[in-house]
């Protein structure tokens, strides 16, 4: 039979032909995009119309407000109104052209300057007589002593036809760019993207959510974080506070901590671990052979871990704790309690030197107790390294320290009861899962040094349970911190040479190891020579780097806490876990070069015992903001938490240290740095969805699940949860 009078179209042959769009079309489908545009795009990681809708603006610029020429303020963006009054090229230098237009209105007069420009084309818009509308930031050109100008601002021609609507007279997004692609090109893409495909966008947050919090729409969020209309709270807007903003925000934290969550929840009924017995004979020996008593944050942390342990399901616990707060004690104390129910234990260390390090801490109490303890870096010879691989395999190893080479496929335990991570910010998310996949579900414990602020605590280990060491062990001093700039090293070298002489030891810490012909810095082989040949020629002036050998790294490393070198230059290769009391005073070559958390971390170095501590840091110009917003933070605190949220505001979340190697999707929209309310809120739904609703199977959340798998794709696989 044929159909008649059927005006649709046949499923498969339409009639007229229609695109139907999809969120999932690739960016070539948009208007004004081809195949070349299509390549820069996906350097901003922009592939699909989806991805481009929350390609949200980096900031925005008020241009809806016209200045007089007069109210003008250098550093402040604006725009004004004004006629050409002339307009032209002039050569600088031999090579160099510049395009300049003065412009002029009741109030007065402003040079406007370009140093790239399409000659022809400047010449052919920018006509005197032609009123234009700029947008840019004035600035003084102080050589030329005449008052304001602008560079490369964006200029209209009043007159033409249609102003660009999407740059002047209103509230304009700047969106991150790449080269090769101008900001006023991207805004159109970004036009007609909200225009064609915001409308598609389907609501995934739980309706009850969406209610609670009088979330507006998607759709409308997003149409409205790209174009704000007319007459908003520009401050809010800029400091991304609109509710809309703060809807696409909630959104994407809700999605992570739903991951987070469903993983916590995993683990919780995960394959069953080993419950250990407690407070057993080894670990009450251990605690009579320390010289202190632990801290009462050391004795807390201990109690929640052993509470850990004696569950059924796995440990999956962080320790945080800043640098000197005594983990170390923690960690053996855990590790003992693994031995004393006959498994064994690992600890693992994010470089040789700081596995080395733990492996002589330890030892003597290893001794002491009759518990067997191997180093097991990749370091060691072929032969040496398979002895120790059988001797792990086979459970003569009771404790086994190393670096990430313990969680090769070579090694196998015979069963380990306790896995310690030490130093996590260097460790990812997936070599944390691969250690707990080693067989026998052991407990994990993951210490930290590095303190982080509480909103990236939330996503980077929101699935684990947290303990803090918030309290350092007693008599310890504030380490004084002095910033020397290079004209006053002299000073410096005095204070190091009076700590010597009244016993104390140092470190002088340099970037690099070798001659850069790039970079004109010190060397700490350099360094080393001067210091031991010009400045201290009676002291045993030390050196030590990553390059160089395991036996000799120890052996310095031993002579140094020995106190039989005085001095020790080193490489950042001391940033962590090296303990050597009798160290006083230390010296920061290059100190600009280090970012904020190392330069704390190097810190810690010293003040370790019971004398009054320095730390000195050589800072050679030019300096740039950051590297003197880092310096300052330095001179100002010693508090580790602080430090870190400094760091934090001044990197800003996206290379902020583990974000980018922890496994989790990067945030397009959220900022760990300015969104810690949001993150709570997003957290405490998410925990409570996943709560009710496990593996997201209500019909409700199937727009929810959907996202989620999107969002996550292979990092977080939603499993089914009993
Ligand atoms: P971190 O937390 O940086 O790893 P460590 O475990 O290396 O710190 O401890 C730093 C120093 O403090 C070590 O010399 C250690 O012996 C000492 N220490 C640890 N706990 C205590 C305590 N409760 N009382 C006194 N000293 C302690
Ligand atoms: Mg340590």
């Amino acid at each position: 039979m044929f159909a008649r009078g059927n005006g649709s179209a046949s499923p498969t042959i339409p009639r007229c032909p229609m695109i139907k769009r999809s969120l999932d079309d690739p960016v070539q489908f948009i208007k004004g995009v081809g195949p070349k545009r299509a390549v820069l795009l996906d350097r901003l990681s922009l592939r699909t119309v989806e991805d481009c809708l929350y390609f949200l603006p980096r900031r925005y610029e008020d241009r809806s407000r016209v200045r007089r020429i007069a109210q003008l303020t250098a550093g402040e963006q604006s725009t004004f109104e004004g006629k050409i009054v002339n307009a032209g090229t002039y050569a600088i230098g031999r090579r160099k052209k510049i395009f300049e237009v003065i412009l002029q209105d009741e109030t007065g007069v402003i040079r406007a300057k370009w140093f790239r420009f399409n000659e022809k084309y400047f010449r052919e818009k920018y006509r005197p007589g032609l009123a234009a509308i700029v947008s840019g930031k004035p600035a003084f050109n102080r050589r030329l002593g005449s008052g304001l100008e602008i560079v490369h601002p964006d200029m209209e021609i009043a007159a033409d036809e249609g102003v660009d609507a999407l740059e002047i007279g209103r509230v304009v997004p700047v969106y991150p760019t790449t080269e090769g692609l101008h900001p006023k090109a991207i805004r159109k893409i970004m036009k007609h993207v909200v225009d064609e495909y915001a409308p598609l966008m389907e609501e995934i947050l739980p309706e009850d959510i969406v209610r609670k919090y009088h979330l507006p729409p998607v759709s409308e969020a997003l149409r409205f974080c790209h174009f704000p209309p007319e007459g908003g709270d520009v401050s809010a807007l800029e400091n991304f506070r609109t509710p809309e903003q703060e809807r696409l925000i909630f959104e994407e934290l809700y999605l992570l901590q739903l991951g987070l969550a469903h993983r916590k929840k995993l683990a919780g009924q995960a394959e069953r671990g080993n419950p250990l017995r407690t407070r057993g004979d080894t670990v009450r020996r251990f605690v009579k052979l320390l010289q202190f008593e632990l801290t009462g944050a050391q004795k807390k942390a201990l109690a929640e871990i052993m509470d850990d342990l004696e569950k059924e399901r796995p440990m999956n616990r962080l320790l945080f704790g800043d640098v000197g707060s005594g983990k170390t004690a923690v960690a053996l104390t855990s590790l003992l309690t693994a031995v004393d129910n006959g498994f064994q234990g690992a600890l693992m260390a994010p470089t040789e030197l700081l596995a080395e390090q733990h492996y002589l801490n330890i030892r003597p109490y290893c001794e002491k107790l009759g518990v067997t303890l191997e180093l097991a870096t990749s370091a060691a010879t072929q032969r040496e390294r398979k002895k120790i691989q059988e001797s792990i395999q086979d459970g003569t190893t009771q404790i086994a320290v190393g670096t990430h080479a313990l969680i090769q496929r070579d090694v196998q335990f015979r069963n380990l009861g306790l896995a310690v991570i030490d130093e996590q910010h260097r460790f990812g998310v997936l070599q944390r899962e691969a250690i707990a996949k080693k067989g026998f579900a052991p407990h994990v414990l993951v210490m930290t040094a590095t303190p982080i602020p509480r909103s990236l605590a939330l996503t980077l280990y929101g699935d684990m349970d947290v303990s803090v060491l918030d309290e350092l062990p007693p008599g310890r001093k504030p380490i004084a911190t002095q910033l020397f700039h290079e004209n006053r090293r002299e000073e410096a070298y005095d204070l190091l040479r009076r700590e010597i002489a009244g016993g104390g030891q140092a470190y002088v810490v340099c970037p690099l190891i070798e001659e850069s012909e790039a970079l004109d810095m010190k060397t700490v082989i350099e360094i080393r020579k001067y210091l031991q040949e010009e400045l201290f020629p009676g002291r045993r002036v030390g050196l030590i780097h990553g390059k160089m050998k395991k036996e000799e790294r120890q052996q310095i490393m031993s002579r140094f806490k020995a106190g039989e070198i005085d001095i020790l230059t080193a490489t950042t290769v001391i940033e962590v876990g090296i303990d050597v009391p009798n160290a006083t005073v230390m010296i920061v070559e290059h100190a600009e070069r280090f970012g904020l958390s190392q330069l704390h971390q190097l810190r810690g170095r010293v003040g370790r015992g019971g004398e009054l501590s320095h730390c000195l840091l050589m800072a050679y110009h030019p300096l740039s903001e950051e590297a003197r917003a880092r310096l300052n933070a330095m001179l100002k605190t010693g508090d580790g938490f602080a430090i870190a949220e400094e760091d934090l505001a001044i990197r800003g979340p996206g290379d902020f240290m583990g974000t980018r190697q922890s496994g989790l999707p990067s945030l397009r929209i959220a900022n760990l740095a300015r969104d810690i309310k949001i993150i709570e809120k997003a957290r405490k739904e998410a925990f409570d969805t996943i709560d009710q609703d496990p593996c997201l199977d209500r019909p409700a959340h199937r727009g929810l699940k959907r996202a989620f798998q999107k969002y996550f794709g292979d990092r977080i696989k939603l499993m089914d949860v009993i």
